[in-house]
Order: structure tokens, then C-alpha cells, then sequence
């Protein structure tokens, strides 16, 4: 085990309904130290990049809209093999299937609103991470 980081997007569905502070909570209990963290609000070009690659899939044009609808709170994880543990706490994609105690079990409105972001491998957490934060912004 190994102290690692990853990325982390707390999602408009969640913002909308004032449960930043809920769900950052969920990511401490599980282990999990807030390195940086900002709410922005999303362009379109932005939602685009980081999704591009779901490019092909049916529902991207969708998952676009539903990223740029309001502000998201992105943050850098720190912990003990923080990919898996932040994709641990978060549950399945889809809430119906997520398991109890996870965020997306307890807070997620539908598989598109599912309140969380988490990447799925250290190579891609580490290229999310640059996407949306400057080194110097990053306080371990
Ligand atoms: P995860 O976020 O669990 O890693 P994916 O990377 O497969 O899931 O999908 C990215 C995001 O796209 C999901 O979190 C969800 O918001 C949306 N999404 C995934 N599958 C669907 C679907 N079948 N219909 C609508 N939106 C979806
Ligand atoms: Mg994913």
C-alpha cells in the first residue's frame, strides 16, 4: 500500500441539493484527505475534454448538458491507494446497484445524476488531476 492521489468531482445533481458537505464527509470516513479542492462551474469545452473519451457513447451529449448544469466542486484525494478506495466509497455507476453505505447508494438521483466523479486508474487520475489543477494548488 502505498500513499496515492486521485481526482474527485462532487456533481451539479449533489451541489443542487447542498450536499457538498455530506458527501466530503462520506470521502473522510473512508480514509480519504481533501488536497484541493474548488467549485467551478464547467464550459461546455471543458465537460467535453474530460469526457471525451464516453465520445461514442449514446448518452455524451446528455452527460455534457447534465456537467455544465450548474457548479461542480472538483478535489484532489490523498490516501492509501486513494483510486480504489475513493471508487470503493463512491459505488456503482449505476445507485440501483451501488452498495449500502456508498455515496452513490445514499445520495445518487439516477445512473446520469449520480453525485460523484472518481477516476478509474492512477495514470488517469494523475492527467484529471492536471486537467482541473496547477501543482501549486495541491496542499498535501
Ligand atoms: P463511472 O462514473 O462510475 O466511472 P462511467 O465512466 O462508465 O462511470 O460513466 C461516466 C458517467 O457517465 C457516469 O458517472 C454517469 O454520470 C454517466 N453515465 C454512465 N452510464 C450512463 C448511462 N447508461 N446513461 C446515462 N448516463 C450514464
Ligand atoms: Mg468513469
Amino acid at each position: 500500500m502505498a500513499v496515492t492521489r486521485t481526482f474527485s468531482i462532487i456533481k451539479p445533481d449533489a451541489t443542487r441539493r447542498n450536499l457538498t458537505g455530506a458527501v466530503t464527509k462520506k470521502l473522510e470516513d473512508a480514509g480519504l484527505r481533501v488536497v484541493a479542492s474548488k467549485r467551478i462551474h464547467m464550459s461546455r469545452e471543458q465537460a467535453e475534454g474530460f469526457y471525451a473519451v464516453h465520445k461514442e457513447r449514446p448518452f455524451f451529449g446528455e452527460l455534457v448538458e447534465f456537467m455544465i448544469s450548474g457548479p461542480v466542486v472538483v478535489q484532489v484525494l490523498e490516501g492509501e491507494d486513494a483510486v480504489p478506495a475513493n471508487r470503493k466509497v463512491m459505488g456503482a455507476t449505476n445507485p440501483a446497484d451501488a452498495d449500502e453505505g456508498t455515496i452513490r447508494k445514499e445520495f445518487a438521483e439516477s445512473i446520469e445524476a449520480n453525485s460523484v466523479h472518481g477516476s478509474d486508474s492512477d495514470e488517469n487520475a494523475a492527467n484529471e488531476i492536471a486537467f482541473f489543477f496547477n501543482e501549486d494548488e495541491i496542499v498535501g
